[in-house]
């Protein structure tokens, strides 16, 4: 094989790559035991959007064992938590029009799936954020780290 013809099966190569294409998406278990499967989510900001699908593995209804996904910075995470309990049930536990919230997926309960999009354009490298749930009491446990990458 010619060097040309070997760089070109290479760059097709790293094109065609799976683990590449899965960087900007990322599915989150929790179940009825109050537990997110995974302490850090990886966001790239070589990614102009990335997805989080959130999946509730469990079978309780979200009144009594619902989960989302709140994305903020960690200075924030407090605050915003605390509004989003203030906000209810009826509101997926979320202050409407909050800007300290990056993203987030409704509250959902066992057997349910929710999928949230969202542009890294408001993601700053090697920032502080964490991802949580927002249903009262959940948060102490179900935490974990955003990390964002080149
Ligand atoms: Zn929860």
């Amino acid at each position: 094989m010619s060097i040309k013809k070997f760089a070109l099966a290479a760059v097709l190569a790293a094109v065609a790559s799976p683990a590449l294409a899965d960087n900007c998406s990322v599915v989150v278990e929790s179940n009825d035991m109050m537990q997110f499967n995974t302490k850090e989510i990886v966001v790239s900001k070589a990614c102009t959007e990335f997805t989080i699908e959130l999946k509730h593995v469990g079978q309780l209804p979200k009144a009594a064992m619902g989960h989302n996904i709140v994305i903020t910075k960690q200075a924030d995470m407090q605050a915003a938590g605390n509004d989003g309990i203030a906000a209810g049930l009826d509101n997926d536990y979320v202050k409407p029009d909050d800007e300290r919230v990056l993203a987030y997926t409704k509250l959902i309960g066992g057997g349910e799936t929710d999928t949230v999009k969202f542009s890294t354009e408001k993601f700053e490298k090697d920032g502080a954020y964490e991802f949580f749930c927002s249903f009262p009491g959940h948060s102490a446990i179900m935490k974990g780290v955003v990390k964002v990458t080149d």
